[in-house]
């Protein structure tokens, strides 16, 4: 027993160690990558001064800065309730992450949840809340909100949660879920065209290398081989370019699996723990029936983007969202899609692409449902009824 508890602690105390370790390493994997590509690759396979030259590097500018902000603001943000104790988590790692006392509010609202959730008969239950609506936590002794459970290596309820990542050193929940989305989506895009570019130069010029040394050799009388990027060409072939390539190849195969699993999530309006522990349950009872399951918090794909993007009182997303709603729902001409359309690209741009450091619209107790979006609860159909 005592071994099976110092290995558990152990794992625990490995991932927060872990965690200390990969935020640097990580931070300097990027700089590294952009740095190598700046100075060794760009001023070979473009002209110094031309228009190539110049939107390349500001392209290494931009994947670094987008990753590094996203990864920054991911490991540093995060929604918990707080503890029902007077006092935050103890121990060593209570220190480090110091855990705030959840208000009398937040206690008396989730115990309102809790016995709002107790009154639905089991099979409602379970397309309401999921799960058992009165769940206490024993570390943080008190209720939990719908979607929040315990993280052991942070040590405390987080909101949402969807995993705990060791690289970020931070649980991946409510608050930073979209910080997390976009740093994988602007590291596979980053890393694909740092892989591709330079990897291109890298095989033309090591081809040429070869077909030189194989001249060398060859009894065959003098001959001319052009080459591709003249004298410079030599530094492509360097050991930091190659490392570099490994890195960005190596990331890139990585953040294509993390992009399907978080895109899936994303667009499902589930977590990873939904995943694993609540819909392959759920799923397995609804075999025996002819219903399929669906999650409660799954509004259809584009609201569930919205959802994990939005912050509050945002009034161009807002407005985007009422031109959209002007558009019939049965569209009856190509003007209409294309305006439908281009209302979404320019909501998603709006919410994805400029770095921000507003909060996201959640409270960490409340999330839309079916049956609150058709009671009128949520924001989109007070709006509609004004
Ligand atoms: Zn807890
Ligand atoms: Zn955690």
């Amino acid at each position: 027993m005592l071994k099976y508890v110092s290995c558990k602690m152990s794992f625990f105390t490995a991932s927060t160690l872990l965690g200390y370790i990969a935020i640097p390493l990580a931070v300097s994997l990027v700089v590294f990558c952009a740095f190598v590509t700046s100075r060794d690759v760009i001023p070979v396979i473009t002209v110094p001064g031309t228009f190539h030259f110049y939107f390349l590097n500001f392209l290494v500018l931009f994947f670094s800065f987008n990753m590094l902000f996203n990864f920054i603001c991911a490991s540093t943000f995060s929604k918990r309730l707080g503890t029902g104790m007077t006092k935050g988590v103890g121990g060593w790692r209570g220190c480090l992450n110091p855990t705030t006392v959840a208000s009398p509010e937040t206690l008396a609202e989730l115990e309102r949840i809790a016995s709002e959730g107790l009154q639905y008969n089991a099979t409602q239950r379970r397309m309401r809340l999921l799960e058992d609506p009165k769940r206490f936590c024993l570390v943080c002794l008190r209720l939990k909100a719908p979607r929040e459970y315990h993280c052991k290596v942070c040590g405390v309820c987080v909101c949402k949660m969807d995993h705990h990542c060791p690289f970020v050193n931070n649980c991946i929940d409510v608050e930073n879920n979209r910080y997390f989305f976009l740093f994988i989506v602007w590291l596979g895009i980053g890393t694909f065209l740092d892989f591709t570019i330079p990897g291109y130069a890298y095989l033309t010029q090591r081809r040429y290398e070869q077909r030189v040394e194989a001249l060398l050799y060859s009894r065959r009388g003098p001959q001319s081989v052009r080459a591709p990027y003249g004298a410079k060409g030599a530094q492509l072939t360097t050991f930091p370019v190659f490392l570099a390539l490994v890195f960005t190849g190596t990331i890139f195969v990585c953040m294509l699996l993390f992009l399907y699993t978080g895109g899936r999530a994303m667009l499902t309006n589930t977590t990873l723990i939904e995943h694993a522990v609540v819909e392959d349950k759920i799923e397995y009872v609804y075999q025996s029936t002819q219903y399929a399951y669906r999650s409660p918090y799954d509004l259809g794909p584009w609201r569930n983007v919205i959802e994990m993007f939005r912050t509050p009182g945002d009034p161009v997303v807002s407005y985007l969202l009422q031109e959209e709603r002007a558009t019939p729902l049965r569209l009856q001409s190509f003007a209409q899609y294309c305006r439908l359309v281009w209302c979404r690209v320019l909501t998603v741009g709006w919410v994805a692409l400029p770095p921000t450091l507003r909060p996201a619209d959640h409270d960490g107790m409340h999330y839309p449902t079916f049956d609150s979006e058709i009671r009128g609860e949520s924001e989109e159909m007070r709006l509609v009824v004004s």
